[in-house]
């Protein structure tokens, strides 16, 4: 069966809270936000010059239209844009600050002298720092880093014994985020933070890094240089040559202040990534056919009259179908769905037979709570019964595993044919991670 219109999202690359949380999780795409106001992580344009940040470089590599969009706003030549009111990207930021905080009161609880760097004035600020390093403390809190036309706040800044130019001591840079997996775009800022800092203290540093929830991880500056300065000069190119560039939505999207502009824009131009199921590569085949809107990916002329470089056909006739529903619940203002025709093989028959047995199910849950989230609630469906189980930590929630793992094999005694029907893939991975690591989570649980 075809996707019904009325379940299109808004936009396939903008994920509704849920997803976008579990996403967190699992993937660990979320990153901690710098505390900074929004403006001023961005460029600037000064009487003489453009100012550069850390953020402006991970955002280039992102998405080409960002820049493009900040450089216009910098120029003064379009407004800020309108408030985007994201729950999940305040509680994010929220949590982010939280990890930050709780990381410097442990680097203060183990006795190490630590500078924190006041906010306030940029040349203050940059003063203070040097002179923290002068004075050699074991860690600088938010250290103000600026050569030429590049700035930003390093969260901290390590204290090694290789000499520099003050004495026998410089410093590594280290950033706090909350990812599981070190983004590229957090070792571009990382980069750049190092070169600045090898300004100030005479010597480049040899490691960079990260502490997110899972620990502290050590990059070689070596190893990414060429990548840093290849994104720094397209950066820099870009900047001196301006061209209009359009915003395809890319995952950056579910993050970006802009998104709000971008989606009235797409909405505007009909744009193809509004038809469910359209990839990048199939909006660039049908490109090449004169079809840029959803509208003319609806009148398509079925069998298509052209053979798809990439793809088969009938990828491309599904696609100009689920166009077709989604331009006439356009027209007649109310959901659209069709039922197709059975097919041995397809939809509901690659189901399996029903089990008196079977079980349907689903978590909810909170990612911000504690370093990696809880499933709070387990819940599922069996024999015309709702079933609960609740959790309010990590042991009630190993606990509430524990239980929902032996009813299931209790029931699968019953019948080894039996199913579990979730939601999503999370539901299915989540419960093999948490088996994988149970008996870890035991120990680590026990010795609490
Ligand atoms: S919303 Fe998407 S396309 Fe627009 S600037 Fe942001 S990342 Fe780029």
């Amino acid at each position: 069966m075809l996707w019904r219109a009325d379940d299109i999202p808004r936009n396939k690359f903008h994920l509704n809270n849920e997803v976008f949380l579990k996403r967190i999780l699992i993937s660990g795409i979320a990153h901690a936000f710098s505390n900074l106001p929004v403006s001023s992580r961005h460029m600037k344009i000064t009487a003489t010059t453009i100012l550069l940040s850390a953020s402006d470089l991970s955002t280039h590599m992102s998405c080409k239209h960002a820049t493009f969009l900040n450089l216009q706003l910098a120029r003064k030549i379009i407004p800020s844009p309108p408030v985007y009111d994201n729950p999940s990207l305040v509680a994010l930021q929220q949590r982010g600050e939280e990890f930050e905080k709780d990381y410097i009161k442990q680097l203060k609880e183990s006795g190490r002298t630590v500078a924190e760097i006041s906010r306030g004035d940029t040349k203050e600020a940059v003063a203070q720092t040097l002179e923290a390093m002068k004075q050699g403390f074991d860690i600088i809190y938010q250290a103000r880093l600026e050569q030429d036309i590049w700035n930003g706040w390093a969260d901290f800044l390590i204290k090694v014994e290789k000499p520099g130019k003050f004495r026998n001591w410089s410093y590594e840079v280290m950033d706090t985020k909350l990812s599981k997996e070190t983004r590229a775009g957090a070792i571009l800022q990382i980069s750049l933070y190092s070169e600045m800092l090898a300004q100030l203290q005479g010597c480049m540093p040899e490691y960079m890094h990260i502490k997110n929830p899972a620990g502290e991880h050590h990059y070689r500056i070596d190893d990414f240089a060429a990548h840093y300065r290849l994104m720094k000069k397209n950066l820099l190119q870009t900047i001196d040559q301006p061209r209009e560039t359009y915003p395809d939505p890319v995952p950056h999207c579910d993050i970006c202040k802009w998104w709000p502009v971008c989606n009235k824009r797409r909405r505007e131009d009909d744009h193809l990534s509004f038809i469910a199921g359209m990839g990048n590569m199939q909006i660039k085949e049908v490109k090449k056919w004169g079809v840029t809107t959803l509208e003319l990916m609806a009148d398509l002329t079925l069998p298509l009259a052209h053979k798809p470089g990439k793809g088969n056909a009938q990828t491309f006739e599904k696609l100009s179908h689920q166009a077709r529903l989604q331009h006439q619940w356009r027209k007649i203002n109310r959901p659209v769905f069709e039922i197709l025709p059975l097919q041995e093989d397809l939809g509901f028959y690659k189901l399996p037979e029903p089990s008196d047995h079977d079980i349907f199910f689903d978590f909810e849950g909170d990612p911000y709570v504690g370093d990696t989230g809880i499933e709070y609630l387990f819940g599922w469906y069996y024999r015309d019964e709702y079933y609960d189980l609740w959790a309010h930590n990590d042991v009630e929630e190993l606990q509430a595993l524990e239980k929902f793992m032996d009813t299931v094999m209790d029931i699968w005694k019953q019948d080894e044919k039996m199913h579990i029907y979730h939601f999503g893939a999370y539901e299915q991975s989540a419960l093999k991670d948490w088996s994988a690591n149970m008996q870890q989570e035991k120990k680590n649980l026990t010795a609490c």
